[in-house]
């Protein structure tokens, strides 16, 4: 498969007249910056790719507890296609790296001792689920909140989701005249909860599917209705991983270096070189310095703003020093024994007061008194699944304060104590010892995600703007382009694994169309303008 890339490479290098390589430096092995680390060597240039952590993955890390791995980031993997693709632009086969197995129970619900749902993979069998559930009527209400999940999906997937950050009018214009009454479909100006009132009487089903919300790092009650779009996304499939979500980074890392790429970890960049108002590279926390002719920046877009790359990348998003909004999160990975409910892979517990707790966590910046609880249990769900110690990870919200002293340790213990309560009052009883659960809480998330405050989803998607107001690939600051999901399409694995296509097809068409117009870069040499 890697002949493949090398041989495009090659014919790559040979299309440009056998001019050689052209550097760049991917700042970040998150999900973004590996994809365009991948897709920018597949495509000849000379990739160097500076990570601080000690592994690739970012946000998709997993933790080591004893001989066991847990993955404590994305749990949910939708939207194969994305992966797929990317990986067959670098001329491998994702089937080939990643070995996965459909979920049939997508996810279950409980709300009581008794109150159980589980959504599955089957749109019929949810129609029969609910109207177990709920009733018949709001079986039917499920069948048309699908059906309007689906057309918003269809909407926006080729020209939002595929497509470089548009503004409101360029959407207009790529979904074209014709199909202009869909894109009032999408219902940008509703809030997600709202809309959901329009399918559902029973609140437990406003909550279950409002809570996709948070999978951008937003509160149902001010995210746009749009956002059900998710309910589609997963509908369309989850996936289980058997080697974890972070065999996915470590399977990425592996092709960008396939492909040509070198990746330093324990490499911080603490600024960008600029020369004539132009990125020419970047200098590593030990003071070395990376030359180069583009460079892809992976964290979160806010660091820009904050000074992080140095005093000429501030004004490059245009954003100032904003700090993301969006959630951050109360972890705890665990190896322990789970009894009394029966677990899926994916399983959510819920608050009795949804509206309360996105009130304590949005505007009271604390953690909830009674949080909706999620748990990934990654050993189930499969054939393979084996009963007594298990792999489990849990997860809060938590409003992202981290870094400015704002949690008590008090109120982190609290929030634990109602958390593993509450599960105990619904009927799962999860035995571990503190050797064996490592917690992570946005002060930890503030560490290891700079200028964020822990909010792992970048800036939240509330009120209709939100959703444009994301950096695209390209900065103000010619050379400099961003990948991740604080940028356009959004956060998530496959959205930040496509922005880090789109920063990819942006660095190409700019080297390139440079490339006609200006001598080309000589080996150990920076380009001359
Ligand atoms: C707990 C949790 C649960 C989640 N659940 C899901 C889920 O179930 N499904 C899903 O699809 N998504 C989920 N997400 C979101 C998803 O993980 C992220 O949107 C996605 O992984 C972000 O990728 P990224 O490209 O933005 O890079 P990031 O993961 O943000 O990584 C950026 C990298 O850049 C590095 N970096 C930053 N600055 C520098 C610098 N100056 N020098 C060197 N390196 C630097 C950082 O160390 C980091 O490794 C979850 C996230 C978290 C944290």
């Amino acid at each position: 498969m890697v002949f493949v890339s090398r041989f495009w490479a090659e014919g790559m290098q040979r299309a440009r007249g056998a001019a050689p390589a052209r550097r760049v430096v991917v700042i970040g092995a998150g999900i973004g910056g590996l994809v365009s680390a991948v897709l920018l060597a597949a495509r000849g240039f000379e990739v160097t790719l500076l990570e601080s952590a000690g592994a690739p993955g970012g946000k998709m890390r997993e933790i080591a507890i004893g001989e066991a791995r847990i993955d404590a980031g994305p749990t949910v993997f939708t939207m194969r296609w994305a992966f797929e693709e990317i990986f067959a632009e670098a001329g491998a086969s994702f089937a080939d790296r990643i070995d996965l197995a459909p979920l049939p129970i997508l996810a279950r619900h409980a709300w009581s001792g008794a109150e159980r749902l589980d959504l599955h993979a089957d749109l019929e069998a949810n129609v029969a689920a609910i109207g177990d559930f709920a009733g018949k009527r709001e079986a039917e209400g499920y069948r048309e909140f699908s059906r309007r999940a689906r057309a918003i999906y269809e909407t926006l997937e080729g020209p939002f989701i595929r497509g470089a950050r548009p503004n409101p009018v360029s959407l207009a214009a790529r979904v074209g005249a014709s199909k202009l009454p869909d894109l009032w479909r999408i219902s940008p100006f509703a809030t997600l909860w709202g809309a959901l009132g329009e399918h559902f009487r029973d609140p437990r089903l406003r909550q279950l599917f409002g809570r996709y919300a948070t999978y951008c790092g937003s509160s149902p009650y001010a995210a746009p209705a749009t956002l059900m779009l998710i309910a589609h996304v997963e509908q369309t499939g989850v996936w289980r991983l058997k080697g974890g979500m972070h065999g996915l980074a470590t399977a990425l890392a592996n092709l960008a270096r396939l492909c040509g790429a070198t990746i330093h970890y324990g490499r911080r960049v603490e600024r960008l070189i600029v020369e004539h108002g132009r990125v020419c590279g970047c200098v590593a926390a030990d003071g070395e310095r990376f030359e180069a002719e583009a460079v892809v920046f992976n964290g979160d877009a806010a660091a820009l703003g904050a000074g992080g790359l140095g005093a000429e990348a501030i004004r490059a998003t245009g954003q100032g020093r904003a700090s993301p909004d969006s959630l951050s999160a109360l972890t705890w990975a665990i190896v322990g024994a789970a009894s009394g409910f029966d677990l899926s892979h994916h399983n959510v517990f819920f608050s009795d007061d949804y509206r309360a707790e996105f009130d304590e966590i949005l505007k009271g910046r604390r953690l909830p008194k009674q949080p909706t609880i999620y748990i990934c249990a990654s050993d189930r769900g499969g054939a393979d699944a084996s009963g007594g110690v298990e792999r489990l990870f849990c997860l809060v919200n938590a409003p992202a304060v981290g870094g400015r002293g704002q949690i008590s340790p008090r109120e982190i213990d609290a929030c634990e104590h109602a958390t593993f309560q509450r599960l105990d009052r619904l009927g799962l009883k999860i035995v571990s010892t503190p050797a064996t659960t490592v917690r992570t809480g946005p002060d930890e998330f503030a560490k290891l995600f700079p200028a964020t405050a822990g909010a792992l989803y970048g800036r939240a998607s509330h009120g209709w703007r939100a959703s444009f107001a994301r950096p695209g690939s390209r900065t103000r600051l010619p050379g400099l382009y961003l990948a991740g999901g604080s940028v356009h399409p959004g956060p998530g694995a496959p959205m930040a694994a496509l922005s880090g296509r789109l920063a990819a097809a942006s660095v190409t068409a700019d080297l390139t169309s440079r490339s006609r117009f200006v001598p080309a870069a000589m080996p150990g040499g920076m380009s001359t303008r």
